[in-house]
């Protein structure tokens, strides 16, 4: 295993409110980090040194959310800083904001696009919170951005993320999944770490992998305790952050002000869990 991936919440905003959404974080600061492109270039500069740190050849910096297309410039502004250090790049989005504009910017700087898919039903959107204020998810809208991507960039890998909780935990996603063909499907069990009312039993969870049953050789599940400390999570103030078990989340104090090597000391993370998870999933 040669990459080493880290995952930056890059902003807490997003256009979405999913009653599950664990992308909330104490704010000591008044300003997220992507704003402030010096601040860029220093926590980038640091965490450029966790391949060496963990004995890894290589960083894949996933940047995640809130949605991080709600600030393209400084989004390109973190592409170019992160492609300067030979970093290689992935991201999740809910795709609301998805223009040409954009699609042409995934495909040419990310190798790997995640797309967050949790039901094809725009009520069962609407009950998670998967919408804006007018309109719910768009699947038809995704797919062709999928497809337009691809046009530009036949090589990307296109990854499909699915959080099961009790709106969709009854449905089946498979005509998607036939239709986008994946690399990677990641399917989570709704984590109850902020908020627990759309949570889920163990039985529930296992229900839905056993009805998409047929995609196993693309599926990638990961229950609450597969969850727990196998991520390296960096939010959008600059910590290291993990999940505790009642109490919210456990930070480091910023990495550009202690440096990555004391901030990643601050924080529980299990390198033989994201090491697990990695070989299981093929990098996932
Ligand atoms: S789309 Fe993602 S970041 Fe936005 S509210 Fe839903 S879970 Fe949170």
């Amino acid at each position: 295993m040669d990459t080493f991936t880290l995952n930056w919440h890059i902003t807490e905003a997003c256009n979405f409110q999913c009653q599950y959404c664990f992308a909330k974080w104490q704010k000591r600061e008044q300003k997220e980090l992507l704003h402030t492109p010096a601040k860029v270039r220093l926590l980038l500069d640091e965490v450029a040194q966790l391949p060496v740190l963990l004995n890894f050849k290589t960083l894949r910096l996933n940047l995640v959310g809130g949605e991080i297309f709600l600030y393209p410039r400084d989004l390109l502004n973190i592409i170019q800083e992160a492609k300067a250090r030979k970093m290689h790049l992935s991201a999740i989005t809910n795709a609301s904001l998805l223009d040409q504009h954009l699609n042409n910017l995934i495909a040419t700087h990310f190798e790997t696009i995640g797309f967050s898919v949790d039901s094809l039903n725009t009520a069962t959107n609407t009950a998670i919170g998967r919408c804006t204020k007018k309109q719910a998810m768009d699947v038809a809208k995704m797919k062709a951005h999928i497809a337009s991507i691809r046009t530009h960039n036949p090589k990307i890998q296109v990854k499909i993320n699915t959080v099961v909780n009790l709106h969709n935990q009854g449905e089946y996603l498979g005509d998607f999944i036939q239709d986008v063909k994946p690399s990677k499907w990641k399917i989570f069990k709704m984590l109850p770490i902020l908020d627990k009312r759309l949570a889920i039993s163990d039985g529930e969870f296992q229900a839905f992998l056993d009805r998409h049953q047929q995609f196993a050789s693309i599926i990638s599940s990961e229950n609450n305790d597969e969850m727990t400390q196998s991520y390296l999570m960096v939010d959008p103030f600059g910590r290291f952050f993990q999940n505790g078990q009642e109490q919210g989340y456990f930070y480091s104090e910023p990495i550009i002000k202690v440096g990555v090597c004391k901030a990643l000391k601050q924080i529980p993370f299990s390198l033989e869990k994201f090491s697990r998870r990695y070989l299981m999933h093929a990098g996932l």
